[in-house]
């Protein structure tokens, strides 16, 4: 997906602050930090959203949720985090490439809407 934004960082073709890769998943740094971690999780495997998850990709999503209790301790977030995906223009989803936001570092808001 050559116009894909996640796409392209996975190429390289942009930057990013890598946190974490492996064959499967990439981890690097949000841009625009709403906490003060802010890590985003990808497939390397272009996955448009949580919408798209079937039998056949959900063994690369299981992966993902290994590996991010690992980026978790090595970011130091013992007293917790949290885990979202946005799926869809009602919950604000703006790349359409799968990918999980761990925030964490503060006491983070309840509000969910
Ligand atoms: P969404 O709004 O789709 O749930 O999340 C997309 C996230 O990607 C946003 O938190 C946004 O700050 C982040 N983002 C957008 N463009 C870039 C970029 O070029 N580099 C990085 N590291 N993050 C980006
Ligand atoms: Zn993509």
């Amino acid at each position: 997906m050559s116009n894909c934004l996640f796409c392209r960082i996975i190429a390289g073709e942009i930057p990013s602050t890598k946190v974490y890769e492996d064959d499967t998943v990439l981890a690097f740094r949000d841009i625009a930090p709403q906490a003060p971690t802010h890590i985003l999780v990808i497939p390397k495997a272009h996955i448009s959203g949580v919408s798209a998850i079937t039998g056949e990709n959900s063994h690369i999503v299981a992966h993902i949720f290994e590996v991010i209790p690992q980026i978790a301790a090595a970011e130091g977030l013992s007293q917790g985090f949290r885990v979202v995906s946005n799926c869809g223009d009602h919950a604000g989803q703006t790349v359409h490439h799968l990918h999980f936001h761990i925030l964490g570092g503060q006491q983070l808001s309840l509000q969910m809407a």
